[in-house]
């Protein structure tokens, strides 16, 4: 199996304001431009682009193409379960959702200690040996953000996993936030298949600075930025997939050139990321991947990715105009950074254990006058 996948997280949008609008006929030429190149898994998820991802999935992909010619990955949204009940439904709903009536991996969507104790304790590891013997699950495994610790402790518990999808890039490899290493050794060591999510860190390993640049134009003049990333990552034992979400036709082409004849890092290519790591993690304020976890339970509808967003930009740039402006746009008709009430709901959500609250209030006194 080749081993791109294509995200349906980041898909192209008409309105870049509004994650719904996306923009099926791009999407579909995407689609295509992919199953003629002979790549075929697809992943989605019930809450991406607030819950249309799936029935995109539908429309660009399985109304258009044989069952048997793709693979899909969906995921049980656990932060909906609240009973036993929900599986159930939700399955069912996302089963409609996308137009299947089976799914070749189903994960259970961010696992981490309290999503793993809820999941034990609603049966919901009950729920997927069931949906596997009925066959509307062949492969079975969860995505997962949290310590190594606790990837030993539910692996150790539930033998029958067999796939874990982890955060891996170079930027997060020897990361102590992330972990991304050591939760990547961890699941190897019990003998799982890895999927690799955020190969980029949600962009920022596309947008590097100069001095990183010029390491990689002078090692290899014709590779993009992502290009390092996505093979960093796919170059790792045990990895079966690297999942990219593509929001534009060069983007799905880039990443097609050298995905299709896969070359492993050599010794001297890690070498080099190892030194772009090093000028990327002094240059980076806020290690925000914009995957949105955040905000959906957030109680006064703060847009926390943007605002940090604006805020890493002003680090970067220092250029107040451009940040400041960035940041009012994004704060029209919603709730400003310091509007935040310090509930701490974002903060339990967040994969990669970011200081929210402490991040608002520094980004609050930045862009909003006193
Ligand atoms: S701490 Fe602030 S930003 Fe986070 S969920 Fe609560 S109100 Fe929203
Ligand atoms: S703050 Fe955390 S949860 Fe929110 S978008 Fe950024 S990385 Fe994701």
């Amino acid at each position: 199996m080749k081993k791109l996948g294509f995200g349906f997280m980041r898909l192209p949008l008409i309105n870049s304001e509004d994650p719904a609008s996306i923009d099926i006929e791009t999407v579909k030429k995407m689609v295509d431009i992919f199953m003629e190149k002979g790549f075929n898994y697809f992943d989605t998820a019930y809450p991406y682009h607030k819950e249309k991802s799936e029935e995109a999935l539908r429309e660009a992909l399985v109304k258009r193409y044989p069952r048997d010619s793709f693979i899909i990955a969906d995921k049980m949204p656990t932060i909906r379960v609240t009973g036993t009940s929900d599986y159930p439904v939700l399955f069912e709903n996302q089963l409609k959702r996308v137009g299947v009536d089976y799914f070749d991996y189903y994960l259970f969507h961010n696992i981490w200690k309290k999503s793993f104790r809820e999941t034990e304790e609603y049966g919901g590891f009950d729920f997927i040996k069931e949906k596997i013997n009925k066959g509307q699950i062949k492969h079975f495994g969860f995505s997962f953000h949290d310590t190594p610790e606790l990837l030993d402790e539910v692996l150790t518990k539930h033998p029958e996993v067999e796939l874990v999808q982890l955060q891996i890039n170079y930027l997060d490899w020897e990361s102590p936030g992330v972990r991304s290493r050591e939760c990547y050794e961890t699941a190897v060591k019990h003998g799982k298949k890895v999927i690799v999510m955020e190969p980029n860190k949600g962009g920022s390993l596309i947008n590097i600075p100069e001095e990183a640049e010029r390491l990689f134009k002078a090692a290899n003049p014709n590779a993009s930025n992502a290009s390092w990333a996505m093979r960093f990552a796919g170059s790792l034992d045990g990895v079966f997939m690297v999942l990219s979400g593509m929001s534009k036709v060069e983007q799905l082409l880039d990443n097609i050139s050298f995905m299709d004849d896969f070359k492993p890092i050599s010794d001297e290519e890690n070498n080099i990321i190892k030194q772009v790591a090093q000028i990327i993690e002094k240059s980076l304020a806020i290690g925000c991947t914009k995957c949105r976890y955040c905000t959906d339970g957030c109680p006064v509808g703060i847009p926390i990715p943007e605002y940090i967003s604006a805020y890493n930009s002003y680090i970067l740039t220092k250029n107040m105009g451009n940040a400041g402006m960035y940041y009012r746009r994004h704060a029209a008709g919603k709730a400003l950074a310091s509007e935040c009430i310090k509930c701490g709901k974002c903060e339990q959500n967040c994969p990669q254990h970011l200081k929210i609250r402490n991040i608002l209030s520094e980004i609050a006194d930045t862009f909003e006058i006193k």
